[in-house]
């Protein structure tokens, strides 16, 4: 028996056209999922659920906006419509935005309130307002897993990124809270999990970590001196934890966060 078999099963990830995302579609699709892809881009979309599909998998794109309660009924609907339930939901869209980002020679009296709210909305709205809507199908199944994408930030709190941060920690808040929350009412098939990346390379850090020239920037390399593995993390190295919790493999582990980070966490001196 492979504990780890996701095959057949439908696994829907939003962000998914993101730098992380798309290393999880092209993972799943590969490993036999049916994979719906959920993000803004209409076009890097349905380029990404080609590729899959080429590759031998199943892949289907929706156009989303994660604040969007009535886009995602619609989302909702599509998805139920092709494939009748959802076993996996990955609340992958988030990131930090470069209005809410505290400018060096700048402190907390100059925080834009408003950017501020923009980044809480996306990274805890944007999970809890998915996991409200595509949850409903796990109920009527009694099975399911949610996997929620929180962050080293939401854990220990990084200079310069204040929104991002709480926003972070209250999706781990959320994710332990929506552990009881489901399995006490609906049953113990229902299960919700969260992991912490380190530090990746990607589109929404990327003026954090790197100057125009593609140097690293002042900010990055302090991170890597504190990161024992001395290097940013790869997107497929956070998939094997993935596949762990979409799978039932973890079929008795809920409220569980898993930090990915090359020992940054756990690193003092
Ligand atoms: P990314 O910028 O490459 O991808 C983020 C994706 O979210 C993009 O595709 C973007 O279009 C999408 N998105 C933004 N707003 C959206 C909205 N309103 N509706 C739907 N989609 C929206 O960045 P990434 O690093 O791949 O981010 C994926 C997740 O991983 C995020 O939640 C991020 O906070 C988290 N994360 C990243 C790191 C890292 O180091 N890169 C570390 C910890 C956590």
């Amino acid at each position: 028996m492979n504990l780890f078999d996701v095959k057949d099963r439908v696994i829907v990830i939003t962000g998914a056209t993101g730098v992380l995302g798309r290393a999880m579609v092209h993972h799943f699709a590969e490993e036999g999922a049916k994979v719906v892809i959920l993000g803004r881009n209409e076009q890097v979309g349905n380029q990404l659920a080609d590729e899959a599909v080429k590759a031998g998998g199943t892949a289907v794109f929706y156009t989303t906006n994660v604040l969007d309660k009535e886009r995602l009924e619609q989302n909702y609907a599509d998805i139920m419509e092709r494939f009748g339930r959802i076993d996996v939901l990955i609340n992958g869209a988030g990131g930090n935005m470069p209005g809410a980002t505290i400018a060096p020679d700048k402190t907390l009296f100059d925080l834009d309130l408003e950017a501020m709210r923009q980044v809480v909305d996306l990274n805890l709205f944007g999970t809890v307002l998915p996991t409200m809507i595509f949850a409903r199908a796990m109920v009527e199944q009694k099975q399911g897993s949610i996997i929620n994408i929180a962050s080293e930030a939401g854990l220990r709190p990084l200079t310069r990124v204040a929104g991002y941060g709480v926003a972070k920690a209250a999706v781990i808040n959320f994710t332990k809270y929506m552990c009881g929350e489901l399995a006490t009412k609906f049953g113990p098939g229902l299960r919700v999990n969260a992991i912490a990346p380190g530090f990746f390379l990607t589109e929404q850090n990327r003026t954090l970590l790197t100057n125009p020239d593609g140097s690293l920037t002042p900010r990055a390399e302090t991170i890597l001196a504190h990161t024992p593995f001395k290097r940013f993390g790869e997107p497929e190295e956070l998939l094997g934890t993935l596949q762990w919790l979409a799978s039932d493999a973890s079929r008795f582990v809920s409220g569980t966060l898993t930090v990915i980070d090359g020992g940054f966490d756990a690193f003092s001196i």
